[in-house]
């Protein structure tokens, strides 16, 4: 472990200049980009008035700017789309799960902790791009009120540090929040969902600190550290980003990656495959693809329910089984719903995880509908009548297996 991290730190500390640090600092200024045409910048320095731009060199130039259609441009450049006003900002409403100022408690065993509202590069897809505006309020810069609900609540045994991005964080700051829960009995689990390994894959190989602090929480603490990584597209796996990977998991973490299905980055099935071949190859288990929420600016990335299922399907269908792990899910704002099929005239669902215990394992049928993005679209097919136990689906599950 050691060997790989010196390997890949000294380097870095001993650069004769701060080149090679730059291409990670941060790039907030839309008209600095290199690459958009003077005229393109004009409508876009209103969107970022309105919804913040942030990335780097380093990221930047995985860009192809030949490519007017790239898809990591699509990723991180934003759009005049972003403001027509499409979408709603708590698409899954998750207000409704709020129990204190930055704790959602949804599920009974998992809590999800929006540590920050900062990211190290924002996604134009972004999902809570909502704790982004001016006004917003949702991150509590109080954690001993959160340390508190948690140790109350004995039922938590899993903690998400999210937001944002935990790992934009200051290392100090996310050692003090690892160091609290550390100290919580219940708590089995700490995962960190992060796009950093994505933007800045040398935020750990950077900070021999940060280092230290995750490899004593993974040998010390009991519990087990997971990082949720967030690549989109095969593209963003530079050797950099896998050499960042094998880091963390020296650490003693263990990855997964989730990300979601989206137009012109990841809506094709070739492009998704090689993403998770990549990861497998890597030790990256993919774990959830999503169906992209309908919030605000974002019409421009939805890809509709059976287009997406056409496309996970697609991609996984020859990996081997450890590549193919992954769920399609919507987080809706009633439970994680998987999409487990789709023939000539219905699809299928079965609530994943519910938020309501009477939706547990829930199988639903809805009228096939071909633009529909989101279950509130859908119309419940007459046979809806099922309500399923575990592994037992009956005759409606044989058409399950019958995809388009
Ligand atoms: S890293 Fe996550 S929270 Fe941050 S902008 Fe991207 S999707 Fe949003």
């Amino acid at each position: 472990m050691k060997t790989r991290i010196m390997k890949a730190v000294l380097p870095w500390l001993s650069s004769p200049d701060d080149s090679a640090r730059s291409r990670f600092a941060p790039i907030t200024d839309i008209s600095s980009v290199e690459g958009i045409p003077e005229e393109a910048l004009k409508g876009l320095v209103e969107v970022t008035d309105n919804f913040s731009f942030k990335a780097n060199e380093y990221y930047l130039d995985l860009v192809n700017w030949e490519d007017p259609e790239d898809p990591i441009r699509r990723l991180i450049v934003p759009n005049p789309a972003e403001l027509d006003g499409w979408g709603d900002y708590d698409a899954s409403d998750e207000a409704s799960n709020t129990r204190i100022q930055g704790l959602q408690h949804k599920y009974p065993e998992t809590a999800l902790f929006l540590v920050t509202d900062n990211c190290t590069g924002f996604c134009r897809y972004c999902f809570r791009k909502r704790l982004f505006l001016a006004q917003a309020d949702e991150v509590t810069r109080n954690y001993s009120a959160v340390y508190t609900y948690i140790a109350e609540h004995t039922e938590i045994d899993d903690v998400i540090l999210s937001g944002g991005d935990p790992l934009s964080m200051s290392t100090r700051r996310l050692g003090a929040i690892l160091k609290n829960l550390a100290a919580i009995s219940h708590v089995k689990t700490v995962r960190i969902g992060s796009k950093t390994p994505a933007y800045n894959p040398m935020r750990l190989g950077g900070d021999l600190e940060l280092q230290k602090i995750l490899s004593d929480f993974t040998a010390h603490s009991g519990k087990t550290l997971y990082l949720i990584a967030h690549f989109d597209h095969p593209r963003e796996l530079t050797d950099i980003a896998l050499e960042e990977l094998a880091m963390y998991r020296d650490c003693g973490l263990v990855i997964l990656n989730q990300c979601p299905i989206l137009r012109g980055i990841n809506d094709d099935d070739a492009t998704l495959r090689e993403l998770y071949n990549k990861l497998h190859a890597a030790g990256v288990a993919p774990y959830y693809a999503f169906q992209g929420r309908p919030v605000r600016g974002n019409e421009q990335y939805m890809v509709p329910i059976t287009e997406a299922y056409r496309i996970f399907h697609n991609a996984v269908r020859d990996l081997c089984g450890l590549a193919k792990r992954a769920r399609y899910v919507m987080s809706h704002s009633s439970g994680k719903i998987e999409i487990l099929g789709v023939d000539e005239k219905r699809i299928y669902m079965r609530y994943h995880r519910a938020k309501d215990p009477k939706n547990r394992e829930r199988f639903m049928i809805f009228n096939r509908d071909d633009s529909a993005c989101w279950l509130d679209s859908l119309i419940p097919a007459q046979e809806d009548q099922t309500r399923c136990e575990y592994g037992n689906m009956g005759s409606v599950g044989q058409r399950v297996s019958r995809s388009i």
